[in-house]
């Protein structure tokens, strides 16, 4: 076992110090959160006094050289470090990156920002035979002119950087457990069902659900002129990081080969044309969510809450992360909003979280509320059984609220696409 552990790292910042501070960042009980792990470091600092970049720069700089000098002593070369700056809330203020820019390199780690070790070359992932590790972005054929319009996207300048992928749009949660990746299935699958191209991307490192809910688990990733071919399924095609990372591997480890494994994702998927590519992100305010949600060219986001106050928070700080990034809020979903007792007549409404609290949370940002979900076994049982299209299927208030959810998506993409100048408003008279 690695002798760099957390005590190391903490041990290494003992001497680092900050403008502002008194003592060391231990001293001056500026570190709130580190974790080491086979040479990947991750360190969270919230340092009240420090402002602007410069500072950050300047003390993320230093750490970055204590912690690669004292790796190394114990003989533990530094593979990645993060070093993020946090306010009182957990807001990421500032994020550097350093790492060996190979693995022969034994030079202390600088702390401008890098790009983390590839994906291929992290130990922990799962390597795919046949995948390029640096794929030119693919250039989608057009579809001929006879092909049908179901499922064949309407001709539209691409606005999220991926070749012919018309929108991306991210689904993110303040905090895990809301029902983030069940509304990313379900909003994917539901556009489908409208009669448009859609993608899923599970980029939730930290708890890929698309291999259970779309039950991908038994098929095999398969690879195609260096490219990933996504799963077609249930009328999307869906792609998963939970095919390229180690599920058993411990979370501090995932996380710094998150980046890479995101960007193959993306850039490396045969994606063709699509209207919607709908990504699951991590859930929460991290560095992981955060680089990937600036990774693409995004149309927009959704946000995903319950309704209890606690949910409400960590929803706020989500919408806040996108605003900070420039990403506009298509809309807040409100999961678990209440539940619907119809073994007694008549059914019954329970109204167990607080029913209508995302919803106020959402006026009072000034964000779109798409649709109130409601707990419901039957989305629970469905999504275990990895059979979406049931939910569309099945009794009125899941089916008529997800129809909502995918309506009301589908209008607020609209209108940001015109906002965002990548569709012009066509008059047809007749
Ligand atoms: P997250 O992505 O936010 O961590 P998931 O989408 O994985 O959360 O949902 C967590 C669990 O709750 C899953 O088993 C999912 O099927 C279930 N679930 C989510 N939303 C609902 C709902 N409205 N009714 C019943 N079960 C739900």
């Amino acid at each position: 076992m690695s002798s760099f552990t957390k005590d190391a790292l903490k041990d290494a910042l003992r001497a680092v110090t900050a403008p502002g501070a008194e003592g060391g960042l231990i001293e001056a009980q500026g570190v709130e959160w580190a974790a080491a792990c086979d040479g990947h470091a991750s360190v969270r600092l919230h340092l009240p006094q420090c402002t602007g970049e410069d500072q950050y720069r300047s003390v993320s700089d230093k750490a970055a050289e204590a912690i690669a000098k004292k790796a190394q002593n114990l003989g533990q070369p530094l593979e990645s470090l993060l070093i993020e700056f946090v306010d009182h809330a957990g807001t990421v203020l500032f994020t550097a990156k350093a790492g060996r820019p190979d693995a022969e390199s034994k030079d202390a780690a600088p702390a401008e920002p890098k790009p983390a070790p590839s994906a291929a070359a992290s130990p922990g992932h799962r390597p795919i035979p046949g995948l390029r590790d640096r794929t030119p972005l693919p250039q989608a054929p057009k579809p001929p002119a006879s092909t049908p319009a179901a499922r064949a996207p309407t001709p539209q300048a691409s606005s999220s950087g991926l070749p012919g992928v018309k929108h991306a749009i991210a689904v993110g949660a303040g905090k895990g457990g809301v029902g983030k990746s069940a509304v990313a299935v379900n909003l994917a699958v539901g556009l489908a069902r409208q009669g448009h191209a859609v993608g899923l991307l599970d980029g939730d490192i930290y708890g890929p659900s698309a291999p259970t809910m779309l039950a991908l688990d038994a098929m095999e990733q398969v690879v195609h002129d260096g490219q990933l071919q996504p799963y077609l399924v249930h009328g999307i095609k869906a792609i998963t990081i939970g095919k390229l990372v180690d599920p058993e591997k411990p979370l501090i480890w995932r996380g710094p080969m998150a980046h890479g494994a995101f960007k193959q994702l993306t850039e490396q998927t045969h994606w063709g044309e699509l209207d919607y590519l709908i990504i699951d992100l991590p859930p929460g305010t991290g560095d992981v969510p955060l680089t990937m949600a600036q990774t693409l060219k995004l149309t927009g986001a959704v946000i995903v809450c319950t309704p209890q106050k606690v949910a409400q928070d960590d929803a706020v700080r989500a919408a806040r992360m996108f605003q900070q990034l420039g990403v506009e809020i298509l809309g807040v979903v409100e999961n678990m909003s209440y539940f619907v007792a119809d073994d007694i007549d008549p059914p019954r409404t329970y109204d167990i979280f607080g029913r209508g609290g995302a919803q106020k949370m959402a006026q009072r940002l000034g964000l779109p509320f798409l649709a109130e979900i409601p707990i419901t076994p039957a989305l629970r049982q469905n999504s275990d059984q990895g059979d979406p299209t049931a939910n569309f299927e099945g009794a009125a208030p899941l089916r008529q609220a997800l129809e909502t959810m995918v309506q009301n998506l589908e209008n607020q993409v609209a209108l940001a696409s015109l906002r965002q100048g990548t569709t012009r408003p066509t008059l047809t008279i007749s």
